[in-house]
């Protein structure tokens, strides 16, 4: 396997980016460019640095403590076709994997290509731009209000927008949940 994604970081056993503990890659570039935005320093497209998805893969499958990954960033969908591979691993591995975007659903949903695929490889979508007006610190695993925490294979079969009524994902008794955070 010789893939490769443009990463900015990467938390291994992170417990702000969804339910648990989330193997969480931080893409490298966004062109989004949401007022307010906590990291500017993943927009660049050239900036990071290149990670081989083996490597990922097999960080991932070493630790066994892990309920899902997390692809946050950056926009994980401007490198949708790179992410793919470790998307579908994580998949056979048998993880959740949730996706943040600074896109819609709709719009990914109208995608033909490589983001439609990653959409449809996802658990769960946090969807939607940061918008600082918005902004609140009091909701789970949300930056701002507008945000959506979707369920992706009942919004597939639904051909509508399902909201995530897992109780680990909305406020509710993770025993992990950090409570509040900061999140864009
Ligand atoms: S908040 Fe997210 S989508 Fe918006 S500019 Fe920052 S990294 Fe991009």
């Amino acid at each position: 396997m010789s893939d490769q994604v443009r990463i900015s970081g990467i938390v291994a056993e992170s417990i702000t980016d969804g339910p648990g503990f989330r193997y969480a890659v931080f893409v490298q570039g966004c062109s989004h460019n949401c007022p307010g935005c906590q990291n500017p320093q993943t927009h660049d497209p050239c900036g990071g640095e290149l990670r081989s998805v083996e490597d990922m893969v097999a960080e991932i499958g070493r630790d066994p403590m892990l309920s899902g990954v997390t692809l946050s960033g950056g926009e994980p969908f401007e490198q949708a076709g790179a992410l793919l591979p470790l998307a579908r691993a994580v998949r056979d591995m048998g993880l959740e994997l949730a996706a943040y975007t600074g896109d819609l659903y709709e719009d990914l949903l109208r995608d033909t290509g490589d983001r439609r695929a990653l959409l449809e490889l996802c658990d769960v979508l946090i969807d939607g731009p940061f918008i600082l007006e918005q902004r609140n610190l009091d909701i789970r695993f949300k930056g701002s209000e507008n945000q959506r925490i979707i369920d992706v294979p009942a919004s597939l079969r639904a051909g509508a927008v399902v909201l995530k009524e897992d109780g680990r994902w909305i406020a509710g008794s993770d025993p992990f949940a950090p409570g509040m955070r900061e999140r864009v």
